[in-house]
């Protein structure tokens, strides 16, 4: 846990030099090293999937040992993929499902394969108030 507070508070800094909205910076990095660490922890699935693999190659199969890790890898990439998608919420943009590339929020079809993309709620545009008062 202290990398990730010691991260955080690193970002809180730099949002505050250049005074930016640090509630947005810190979100976005909260979520994004969540996705970092659940990579990472993917990253060690395959790995052990990868040993059990090999040892089933070798005479020493433990199929339970695989399934359970199929099972983690696969729970560990819907973790990712809800988290991708908080922080292209955070970040106000869309993920396209087909590909995976992300689309500014204003966009209707993916600019990378084409599909149309699936938006959860249409929000209608605010049009910023033109009053000019005062001429
Ligand atoms: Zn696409």
């Amino acid at each position: 846990m202290g990398i990730a507070s010691d991260f955080i508070s690193k970002v809180k800094k730099a949002g505050d030099v250049v005074g930016e909205n640090v509630a947005g910076v810190v979100e976005k990095s909260k979520v994004s090293y969540s996705i970092m660490s659940a990579e990472a922890e993917l990253d060690d699935l395959f790995k052990s999937l990868g040993k059990a693999v090999y040892n089933a190659g070798k005479g020493e199969a433990d199929a339970e040992l695989a399934d359970s890790i199929v099972d983690r890898i696969e729970k560990k990439m819907l973790a990712i993929k809800d988290l991708r998608e908080r922080s292209a919420a955070v970040r106000g943009v869309i993920i396209c499902e087909s590909c995976g590339a992300e689309n500014p929020a204003a966009s209707n079809y993916c600019s990378a394969c084409g599909v149309k993309l699936q938006k959860e709620e249409q929000e209608a545009p605010e049009e910023p108030s033109d009053d000019s008062a005062g001429e």
